[in-house]
């Protein structure tokens, strides 16, 4: 494989695991159980669903071993995910290729191992579910295929992890995963010293489109409009969402107000220029309506992601009170001194 194909895969992992939120503390008690089930099933006394991310290992679900991270270089784990097939090892101590491992070396004296790679939504594996014991041995091919039907199941709970947070129409994220984001990014500001800024748009007299065209076309109005906003959107870090209805949100890390202002004009913009015909809107053509709020880090901790949300939503109002086909901006930290 180039490096490039393979640096690809590895943004790709990286991708999956962040949006899956897999490395949050608490992540889905459905894995545990996954792993707990595993191990009586094919009666060995250590478990695992391990991730891989960047150059460390994390054990997400595991059973009869401590350790929740370590480098994942040597790991039995990172061959899986890098070869992306399943792994058996029926005894450890004398591969070669684990002779330096720690699990091997060190006191959990691993011996066997199998591992299945596990794979996102988007197809790349991410981690694996396995199973170690400290005895050399093999499992039978009726084993092999009950523990590969655990494998399905792991890979289906991500799946449906995954839909859960994805909105079906325009393949954005769903409210739901800004909501559980914005916290997150939140504390990330904090920590780094770091502004944010959000935008909420808004599409002028939707209401009117569909009556006049019919719902049908407002869904894939709706489609085209996001796929303009997405083609604004430039860094990775940013979140595009799909809020409810035909109300989207976006949230910008690290961006201050000028930078919201700036994206804020280039999707009026890129909208305008698409021209989408709208018989009833006094334009002839569609338009949508932009709040934004923008919060410094010296305020982050006097306002709350919902006090953010909220300034943003009131610019909102603004821009549909004023005529619409614009856009109206905050600053929250200057908002929250004056009300206070
Ligand atoms: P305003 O300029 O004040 O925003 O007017 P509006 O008509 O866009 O706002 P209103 O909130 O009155 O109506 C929103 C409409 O959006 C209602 C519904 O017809 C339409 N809508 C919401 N969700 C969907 C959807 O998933 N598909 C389609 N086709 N239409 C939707
Ligand atoms: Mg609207
Ligand atoms: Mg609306």
């Amino acid at each position: 494989m180039s490096d490039t194909a393979h640096n690809e895969i590895v943004l790709m992992r990286e991708k999956a695991i962040s949006e899956l939120g897999l490395l949050d503390p608490g992540f889905d008690k459905t894995l545990d159980q996954v792993v707990d089930l595993a191990c009586s099933l094919l009666d060995v006394p250590m478990g695992a669903f391990t991730v891989i991310n960047k150059d460390r290992l994390f054990f997400k679900a595991l059973r009869g071993t401590d350790t929740r991270e370590m480098p994942a270089e040597n790991s039995f784990s990172r061959l899986v995910v890098e070869a992306d097939r399943p792994l058996e090892v029926t005894d450890a101590s004398t591969d070669v290729r684990f002779k330096d491992n720690v699990e091997v070396c060190g006191p959990q004296h691993v011996r066997f191992y199998t591992g299945y790679p596990i794979h996102a939504a988007n197809g790349v594996a991410i981690g694996a579910l396995c199973v170690l014991d400290q005895e050399p041995r093999q499992f039978t091919p009726q084993q092999m295929e009950q523990f590969d039907g655990l494998r399905i199941l792991v890979e289906e709970t991500l799946r449906l992890r995954s839909q859960s947070l994805m909105d079906p129409l325009t393949g954005l994220y769903n409210r739901r995963y800004l909501k559980l984001s914005l916290p997150q990014e939140w504390q990330r500001a904090s920590r780094q010293q770091l502004p944010l800024s959000i935008l909420m748009i808004d599409v002028d007299h939707f209401k009117d489109f569909n009556d006049s065209y019919g719902h049908s076309a407002g869904d894939t109005c709706l489609l085209q409009i996001s796929e303009l906003m997405h083609g604004e959107i430039h860094r990775p870090t940013d979140i595009l969402a799909r809020f409810g209805g035909e109300e989207f949100m976006i949230l910008l890390p690290e961006t201050d107000f000028s930078g919201m202002e700036l994206v804020a004009a280039n999707i009026l913009k890129s909208i305008r220029s698409a021209k989408i015909p709208h018989r009833k809107s006094s334009s002839g053509h569609l338009t949508v309506s932009i709040g934004g709020a923008t919060i410094k880090p010296d305020a982050l901790a006097r306002v709350t992601p919902d006090g953010l949300l909220k300034a943003a939503d009131r610019c909102l109002y603004g821009a549909k009170a004023t005529g619409r086909n614009n856009a109206y901006f905050t600053r929250v930290d200057e908002l929250a001194a004056t009300t206070e």
